[in-house]
């Protein structure tokens, strides 16, 4: 939106025309809260905007496009990264309006969606015919499918059941320029073409704006047995992690706490945990009744080794809730103890989980940083948290090196910097150490072809040109 003001009050009054006077908000204290996201970080928009329809989203990026204003597709703005803030100003596309159930087809085990359908009324509708969409995000109940696609964000069913990329079969988009395209198969099999789906998935708003979403849906397991294994030492809990995945029976979530978390659970909550405990994995594996007890079976044969020191099968609902409450606290723990610790997510090969926490550990040291472990550990994928106040200026030098450092442990164990959080705003930095650089070029160009001018979330997820 330019500074002149005729001409931005006639470009606001081409977007009123679009999608209705009372889809636009303008007032500053109405803006200012789609300038944030989880990142903490902020900028105003110029003006917010509510399609409901593929065409409305489509005129309104044609509009952008011919008047140069860029356009920050957001769904509920849970993202961590920043890669919703409007950092080169214009408009932000909230999609929270559009965001109706098309069809939900049983036979072919389909969904078909608007963007801004939130993951848990998605799961809610799948439910009622049997299904759900395996992308679980801890964030269900507010942030949105096309959020969750932008993103390829997952939970703990991504170790069994993969992440969007796995998980969606087609799309509906706009380029930069306002052109049209459906990417992608109604089918589970396809391979015409190039990938579009694929590439679109993850690519934080900067190609196209998703319109809508074709997902492969999975029918709901008949029952879910919940296990607690603890370890005396992070070593020992990472060889079950590898023995664990090596076996046939996939666990539907595996996750990791390390015995720092541990500690502060103790220590901040009313959850009995031993003393010491080195480490502890939660599992969880699903299926049909008559099956779950051989492969739990499995599970803690796997599981088993000279460093585990305790095994619990949850056997009841009550029980369930009660392991789970052990993971549940600890954000609560976190929370208090360091209100704006930097949580990365980092992932590395799942046999090198034990490098990566003893780097982890020797890296705390060296910077003299508390760092906290959790996460996704069944696909490596580790919640590394530095507690620390990086708003004062001497925590926040030693956090950028330690961070430096962490992303290297990551890549030499052939790791990558970000499992699920994305680029934004917050890695883009560290992007170029990860990919060489002809892929860099390469991904410049394909940004080049779907928004030449550059109006799609400019300025996201790729290092300035000029520190290439
Ligand atoms: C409490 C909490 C727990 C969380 N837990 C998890 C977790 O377990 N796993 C995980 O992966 N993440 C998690 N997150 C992060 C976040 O919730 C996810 O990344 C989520 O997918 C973002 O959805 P959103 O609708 O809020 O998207 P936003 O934050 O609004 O947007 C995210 C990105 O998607 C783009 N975008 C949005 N809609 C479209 C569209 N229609 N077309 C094109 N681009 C679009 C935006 O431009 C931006 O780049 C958590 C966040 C919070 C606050």
């Amino acid at each position: 939106v330019s500074n002149k003001s005729a001409q931005a009050s006639e470009f606001l009054s081409k977007l009123s025309s679009i999608v209705g006077a009372d889809q636009v908000l303008t007032e500053v204290s109405e803006c200012w809260s789609y300038g944030y996201d989880n990142s903490r970080r902020h900028a105003l928009p110029e003006a917010v905007v509510f399609p409901s329809s593929h065409q409305q989203v489509r005129d309104i990026v044609l509009l952008c496009n011919e008047e140069s204003v860029p356009v920050t597709a957001r769904g509920r703005g849970t993202g961590t990264t920043g890669a919703t803030v409007p950092v080169q100003g214009g408009i932000v596309l909230s999609t929270e309006r559009f965001d109706q159930t098309l069809e939900i087809d049983r036979d072919n085990r389909v969904a078909v969606v608007s963007p801004g359908i939130t993951n848990k009324a998605l799961q809610d509708k799948a439910g009622e015919y049997g299904f759900f969409w395996p992308p679980d995000p801890t964030s269900s109940a507010y942030c949105t499918v096309g959020g969750n696609l932008a993103y390829n964000s997952a939970g703990p069913r991504a170790v069994k059941y993969g992440t969007p990329r796995e998980n969606v079969l087609g799309l509906q988009a706009v380029t930069g320029l306002g052109e049209e395209l459906r990417t992608g198969t109604y089918t589970t099999k396809g391979v015409v073409g190039y990938d579009f789906t694929r590439l679109l998935v993850g690519s934080e708003g900067t190609l196209a704006i998703i319109t809508e979403a074709t997902l492969k849906l999975t029918p709901k397991p008949e029952a879910v047995q919940t296990m607690r294994a603890i370890y005396n030492s992070m070593e020992s809990a990472a060889h079950a992690v590898s023995a664990i995945m090596a076996q046939p029976v996939t666990p539907c979530a595996l996750e990791f706490i390390d015995g720092a978390a541990i500690q502060m659970i103790r220590d901040y909550s009313e959850v009995d945990l031993p003393a010491n405990a080195g480490a502890l994995l939660m599992l969880e594996v699903d299926g049909k009744q008559d099956e779950l007890a051989s492969y739990a079976g499995a599970i803690k044969t796997a599981a088993t080794n000279d460093g585990l020191t305790e095994f619990t099968v949850a056997e009841t609902e009550a029980a369930k809730a009660a392991l789970w409450k052990t993971r549940k606290a600890l954000s609560p723990a976190l929370r208090k103890v360091a209100p704006k610790k930097i949580n990365e997510d980092v992932v590395v090969p799942v046999s090198n989980i034990p490098k990566l926490i003893m780097g982890l550990e020797q890296l705390a040291k060296q910077h003299d940083i508390t760092i906290v472990n959790f996460g996704h550990a069944g696909n490596g994928n580790i919640h590394v948290n530095l507690l620390t106040d990086p708003s004062e200026e001497s925590n926040r030098v030693r956090a950028e090196q330690c961070l430096a450092d962490v992303f290297s442990l990551v890549l030499d164990l052939k790791g990558t910097i970000s499992g699920e959080h994305g680029v934004g705003l917050e890695k883009q930095a560290f992007v170029a150490r990860e990919l060489d650089p002809v892929s860099l070029r390469l991904m410049n160009e394909i940004k080049g072809i779907f928004d030449p001018n550059n109006i799609l979330n400019p300025g996201k997820m790729f290092p300035a040109r000029d520190a290439l």
